[in-house]
This record gives C-alpha cells, sequence and structure tokens, in this order.
C-alpha cells in the first residue's frame, strides 16, 4: 500500500515545522526522511498509530505506545548517538556535519515494565511527565499535547517527586 505523494509531503512539512518549533531537526536527507515518514504513515493506516518504521509493532497500541514516534527513546539516542534509531531525527551536530552519523544501539527493552504497574511514591508532588521529551507539569491532568514535542496525552505518566528533592528555603 503506497501513500498519496501528497499526504506524504503535507506530512513532511508539518513534522518538520514540529520539529524545528521545538528544538528537533529531521535528517536533512530528505529521500531517507520520506521514506521514513511514508513507513508511519502507513503504520497510521496498518495499526490506527504511527510506530516506529524501523521496529516491529504488535498491532496493540498499549504495547507500542513508547514506539509511536517520535518514541521515548529518540531524545537520549539524539544525546548518545547524534541521531535517533532510523535516523529520521539528527542533533544540531550531525546537521552542521561536524559529527558522523553512526549506527544507533537499541536501547528499548525487551521487557517492559508498565508504568501503571509501578505504584507510586505515597507523598510529594504529582507531576505529569511527558515519556518523549521529559517535559514535566503540575497540573490535575496531563495536557492534551506536549507543548514541547507535540507528543499526546497518553504518552504521559504520573511522577512524583520526592518532598525532599525540592531545594530547601
Ligand atoms: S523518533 Fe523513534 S519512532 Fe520516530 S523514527 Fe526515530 S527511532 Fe523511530
Amino acid at each position: 500500500m503506497s501513500i498519496d505523494p501528497k499526504r506524504l509531503r503535507k506530512a513532511y512539512e508539518q513534522l518538520k515545522a514540529d520539529a524545528e518549533a521545538g528544538g528537533y531537526h529531521l535528517n536533512p536527507d530528505e529521500s531517507w526522511t520520506l521514506g521514513l515518514i511514508e513507513g508511519i504513515l502507513t503504520n497510521e493506516d496498518r495499526y490506527g498509530y504511527g510506530s516506529c518504521p524501523c521496529r516491529l509493532a504488535t498491532g496493540e497500541k498499549m504495547e507500542d505506545l513508547d514506539i509511536i514516534c517520535p518514541c521515548d527513546y529518540r531524545d537520549p539516542d539524539l544525546n548518545d548517538w547524534g541521531a535517533c534509531y532510523c535516523a529520521l531525527y539528527v542533533s544540531s551536530e550531525v546537521l552542521a556535519g561536524k559529527r558522523p552519523l553512526q549506527s544507533v544501539v537499541e536501547r528499548r527493552p525487551t521487557t517492559r515494565e508498565k508504568a501503571a504497574d509501578r505504584p507510586l511514591p505515597a507523598s510529594g508532588i504529582r507531576l505529569w511527565r511527558c515519556k518523549v521529551c521529559g517535559y514535566l507539569c503540575a497540573r490535575e491532568h496531563a495536557p492534551d499535547v506536549c507543548p514541547i514535542c507535540k507528543a499526546k496525552q497518553d504518552r504521559f505518566e504520573a511522577f512524583v517527586l520526592p518532598p525532599d528533592a525540592l531545594p530547601g528555603p
């Protein structure tokens, strides 16, 4: 199933604008980048969510939440390797040609603990944390969309900051 070229171009322009607005960069190799975006759109049509084009999805959204693009591993991979696992996103250094693109070692754990299974500390300051970019907010509910990386609400996890983590008066 191939993706309509107009839809693909629109998705590319939108992703590029969102990335730059959030301080991220798409791979400047346009044909590589378009190929990856085509894979994400194909997964969106197949599963109902845009899972990573370089990883095998289960078809169960809750199982695959961590690999919906942008995945939970993008930012640490950008820090450590200068690119995400698929090289859809690259760091400023790679973009500027100061660091070569290299293969990225998969950091997705083979067995994952579900956030819902993890008990939260009984006391502390309750926050919401975006699992994609680490944005924190102290609200009753997580925002619909992360203002930094545009990840949807289901990519947020409850997070409790221990009272002793705050600086004293
Ligand atoms: S950000 Fe993550 S999900 Fe998106 S293309 Fe890169 S590795 Fe795949």
